[in-house]
């Protein structure tokens, strides 16, 4: 028992070391990649922000740099309108998005066209706009929207959550593709709800704000097998968290997916924030948040401290060598 106390000691001791390494290198890169230019809002960000939080099994968090400022989660909330959706559809959802790769950029026109409407996976902004007209079943668009707030201040345990409006409007202003592919997939009979119904709910959901560390604690539930360890609640099927990691893998970082999973090799969400959730499944779970996006539209810095953090730890899930 003694000694494994001392290895776990070990082990948190490391993740301290580790980040403040990590910190001091991110901080000396020149390249950072571009801010989101296409949300004006987004590109007010200071593109020099840094942050990283973990937080292991027992719930201790390690953090640097700006663990503790909120940024726009934008689309890491698709991670959680899918647990949501899943948790209340089911496997139905699948009748109206796949789960394959699109190799393809996270806001294609092309691809939907060619899919017949249906799109690949729930991460593409298609398929986050279906599992968003799947929220709205039942729902005003004000109820649908409050039920996913609450959801994340629920795993999260911090009511101070908020959606940052002026990101909202910002979005609602330029979101013209957004629209396309909301009025193409209406066209073919896959969203079921007023797409402008859709696209509001959408919009305020990518415009959560969260910071590292209350992003780390969202995605514990991942880690865990579905449950949250801070409550022994079960936010959903272990299954289904195994299912949705298995699509942040395959899906999460768009046509940047295989380079992420070959890099860092854990599941992991990107957003045009910056901030990526990353899952090391019964271990921890991580954000990272630098503002400037590579050309698949994934935080370019964030991605290369992930693969620092894993490669130090000895993190992947194929194959720990801790
Ligand atoms: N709200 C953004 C959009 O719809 C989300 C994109 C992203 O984070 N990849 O374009």
């Amino acid at each position: 028992m003694a000694k494994i106390e001392n290895e776990r000691q070990v082990v948190r001791s490391n993740v301290d070391v580790v980040l403040c390494d990590i910190f001091r290198e991110i901080t000396q890169r020149k390249e950072r990649g571009q801010v989101a230019a296409y949300i004006p809002e987004l590109a007010d960000v200071d593109i020099e922000s840094f942050g990283l939080a973990v937080v292991d099994a027992g719930g201790k968090v390690a953090a640097v740099g700006e663990a503790d400022t909120p940024f726009s989660i934008q689309s890491i909330s698709k991670v959680f309108t899918l647990t949501l959706a899943l948790g209340r559809f089911g496997d139905r959802i699948w009748e109206r998005v796949g789960r394959e790769p699109s190799g393809n950029s996270f806001n294609s026109i092309v691809q939907l066209e060619f899919d017949r409407g249906i799109p690949r996976n729930p991460f593409i902004n298609a398929g986050a706009l279906v599992v968003t007209d799947l929220i709205l079943s039942g729902h005003e668009p004000r109820e649908a929207l409050g039920e996913i707030l609450s959801f994340v201040r629920g795993i999260t345990a911090d009511s101070s959550i908020r959606i940052d409006e002026t990101v909202v409007a910002s979005e609602q202003r330029a979101g013209f593709r957004n629209a396309a592919l909301a009025n193409f997939m209406k066209s073919f009979g896959v969203l079921v709800h007023p797409v402008e119904h859709v696209l509001g709910v959408y919009f305020h959901h990518c415009a959560i704000a969260m910071s590292c560390r209350q992003l780390a604690k969202a995605g514990r539930f991942l880690a865990h097998l579905g449950r949250d360890p801070s409550t022994n609640l079960m936010v959903v099927q272990s299954e289904r968290a195994r299912r949705i990691n298995s699509l942040m893998l395959t899906c999460g970082h768009y046509n940047g997916s295989g380079e992420f999973a070959y890099r860092v090799g854990l599941p992991g969400k990107s957003g045009v924030g910056g901030g990526i959730l990353a899952i090391v499944p019964n271990v921890a779970s991580i954000a990272v948040w630098s503002p400037g996006l590579d050309v698949n539209g994934n935080s370019q810095l964030g991605r290369v401290a992930l693969e620092m953090l894993t490669t130090r730890m000895g993190w992947s899930i194929f194959g720990n060598f801790q």
